[in-house]
């Protein structure tokens, strides 16, 4: 066993990190159907203009806006355009033409009265509203122009950015690749949910959690067969993960004689940093295996997902070009007196009752540390009390 004698701080730590991960470079190209939350590689520029001709905005009447300035004005009917239609009429003066909302506006015309500041007189319209020129109108192009820039590089797709590129004509749009990031679990004693449980067996959680936290990150979840405690065919999921932008490992990265991520990081390539000065997940570290960056979480579930927001969740954003997370935050009065340990920064988790924190934190084994919690607050290291009452900043899960 090597006790793990110096632990750096969680800041440090994640320093360390974002300095060694490097933005993703691949690129693809993908219908936008697919593209939500992707990140654009190349400017999406518009070939057309939108709309493609002037329309009305309004359902109601076609007019020169010149006739109407002195109302009640009483325009002929000539004619009725719908959508999808183009009225074959040029507009005369004293003429109106029925118009749909987003119908062309037939030739001549110049504004568009509302059917509510009307009446229907057998063949004639009563205007009771003037009207100024281009008023109910959208004209061509003034949403999109030919040559316009929709989407800028860096910009991160959305609903709305997926609608102006369809706006435009446009099918595909190119984007950065997602990371792809393998998880390996590792431990004799883990098996797959489905399968039947030996004694001395649990099933496993860490590679549920974090492919989880990795789709929701911008990361596709590569996920691995478990891996026992043996150096060489730890060795042999190293190999087998070439392609990936980063590895985790789950388990084995702590003191024990069966932990042998250190050997294995040692043997491939080498370690950053080995052990933070957090609660929960002391025995986390960082490595690096030719290009691949190797995170060694720890096997205890709740140090291993609260890693995964302390650590994970900023660097893939950063490799996958995604802005700084920004967690939902509500500040809340702590229901009950937290003793943190001191020199560790301490992921506590709570849950919100009543407009309180209330600490729900049991064991860094226990999953339902986290799961029967809403969120968790963050003690800093050096501070070891925190009273019922004091305000608190819960961030959400
Ligand atoms: P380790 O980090 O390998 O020393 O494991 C610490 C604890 O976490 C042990 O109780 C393991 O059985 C447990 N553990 C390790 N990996 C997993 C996993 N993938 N899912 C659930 N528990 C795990
Ligand atoms: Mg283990």
């Amino acid at each position: 066993m090597r006790p793990i004698l110096e632990t750096i701080a969680l800041t440090d730590a994640r320093a360390l990190l974002l300095d060694a991960a490097r933005p993703i470079e691949r690129t693809e190209r993908i219908a936008i159907r697919a593209a939500n939350g992707r990140v654009v590689s190349q400017p999406a520029t518009s070939t057309l203009e939108v709309p493609p001709f002037d329309r009305a905005a309004m359902d109601g009447y076609a007019v020169i806006a010149e006739d109407t300035f002195n109302t009640p004005a009483m325009l002929r009917l000539a004619g009725a355009v719908h959508t999808g239609e183009v009225s074959p009429h040029h507009l005369q003066r004293g003429e109106c033409i029925l118009i749909a909302t987003g119908a062309p506006l037939p030739a001549g015309a110049d504004a568009v009265v509302m059917v509510e500041h009307t009446e229907s007189i057998g063949n004639d319209v009563r205007v009771l509203t003037p009207v100024y020129p281009r008023q109910h109108v959208s004209r061509r192009a003034t949403d999109i122009s030919i040559g316009q820039t929709l989407l800028y590089e860096g910009d991160v797709i959305n609903p709305s950015r997926i609608g102006a590129l369809a706006a435009a004509g446009l099918t595909h749009i190119d984007v950065y690749n997602r990371p792809t990031i393998a998880i390996v679990s590792t431990g004799n004693e883990i098996v797959e949910p489905g399968q039947p449980l030996a004694s001395g067996q649990i099933y496993d959680i860490n590679r549920f959690t974090l492919s989880a936290v990795i789709e929701m990150h911008g990361g596709v979840a590569d996920v691995r067969a478990t891996v026992s405690d043996n150096v060489d065919k730890l060795s042999d999921a190293v190999a087998a993960t070439e392609g990936a932008d980063v590895l985790i490992f789950s388990g084995g990265s702590s003191v024990g004689e069966r932990d042998l991520m250190v050997d294995l990081l040692q043997r491939h390539g080498e370690v950053i940093f080995h052990g933070i000065a957090v609660k929960p997940g002391k025995p986390t570290m960082l490595g690096r295996i030719g290009r691949r960056l190797v995170l060694g979480m720890p096997g205890n579930p709740t140090s291993c997902l609260s890693n995964a927001y302390m650590l994970l969740i900023p660097m893939l954003r950063k490799i996958a070009r995604l802005p700084e997370y920004q967690p939902h935050v509500i500040t809340l009065p702590l229901a009950r007196r937290i003793v943190s340990t001191t020199g560790r920064h301490q992921f506590y988790t709570v849950k919100v009752t009543d407009g309180t924190a209330v600490p729900a934190f049991k064991a860094s084994g226990d999953i339902t540390s986290m799961s029967h919690a809403d969120g968790y607050i963050e003690i800093p290291a050096q501070t070891d009390i925190v009273e019922a009452g004091d305000l608190v900043d819960v961030k959400l899960f």
